[in-house]
């Protein structure tokens, strides 16, 4: 998965440093990144030293290597550099620059939507001891928000129900997923959320992994579950155009070994002993 970088390691606790040489920096705009495609395709990201270290905050470092994030006010440029979509960073080579930049992308909204006290409306500081924002006025603490969701993989002897989202950008086959709401237990939404996107009623919810997916400030768990009752399938139209029993025999191999839900769909197919 994404996250799966060894042996390199990651190493997320908040420090104060300023860019050595090596260091990368990321920047976005909206959706995009700034960055550039090197000769053999892969795409690479500015260094650190190349921007003024007064509007870096630092991130994560991975290994020796560590990133910075742009906070500059102004839209940051670095010759050669330009914006492109963040999608590119889901088929950046090495696997620990996606990983890294999918990060950088979950702090960047992050810093982004905080800049201003949500309790009284000040502007507010990076808090120096842990990785927050501070609202000097009335001491508000404001930490990273991540959003759990569940990814369902519900299946029925031989056969797994895969979906494909209606009105997104991503068009491959998926499983069926939703945040989880208030008060709702991650068991709690898995039952929901195949009630309403598929109409069935689960049984035996099984824990699988869990993913970080910062593309959309989640953190996703993956859980597979039999259903119980009927095996009719009502699709919600309005989110899926696709919902549908898959044998296994019928799934295809794909090289996509990045998200949480290819993995869940290849165990499925690889492993018919666990279910
Ligand atoms: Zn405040």
């Amino acid at each position: 998965m994404i996250q799966d970088i060894a042996p390199q390691v990651f190493h997320n606790e908040y420090e104060h440093k300023m860019p050595q040489e090596g260091d990368l920096l990321f920047a976005f705009r909206g959706r995009e990144v700034l960055t550039r495609a090197a000769a053999d395709g892969h795409l690479e990201f500015p260094q650190a030293l190349q921007a003024s270290a007064a509007a870096l905050q630092y991130l994560f470092r991975i290994d020796g290597r560590s990133f910075f994030l742009s906070l500059s006010e102004t839209q940051l440029q670095i010759p050669g550099f330009g914006y492109e979509k963040t999608a590119l960073l889901r088929q950046t080579d090495p696997q620990d620059l996606c990983f890294a930049g999918m990060t950088a992308y979950h702090l960047y909204v992050w810093y982004r939507d905080n800049r201003f006290c949500g309790r009284c409306g000040h502007e507010t500081e990076i808090y120096d001891s842990e990785r927050a924002l501070r609202c000097p006025e009335c001491g508000n603490i404001i930490y990273p928000k991540i959003a759990p969701a569940v990814i369902v993989g519900v299946t029925d002897g031989s056969r797994i129900v895969m979906t494909r989202y209606a009105g997104r950008e991503y068009k491959g086959t998926a499983l069926i997923a939703g945040f989880c709401e208030i008060g709702e237990s991650a068991e709690g939404t898995v039952r929901r959320e195949v009630m309403e996107e598929v109409g069935l009623k689960v049984t035996d919810i099984r824990y699988y992994k869990s993913q970080p997916w910062g593309f959309d400030s989640n953190l996703l768990l993956g859980y597979f579950c039999r259903v119980e009752g009927s095996l009719t399938i009502h699709r919600d139209e309005g989110e899926l155009a696709v919902a549908e029993w898959v044998e296994r025999a019928e799934i295809d191999r794909t090289p996509n070994h990045l998200s949480l839900t290819a993995e869940m769909i290849a165990c499925f197919r690889d492993h018919p002993e666990l279910f």
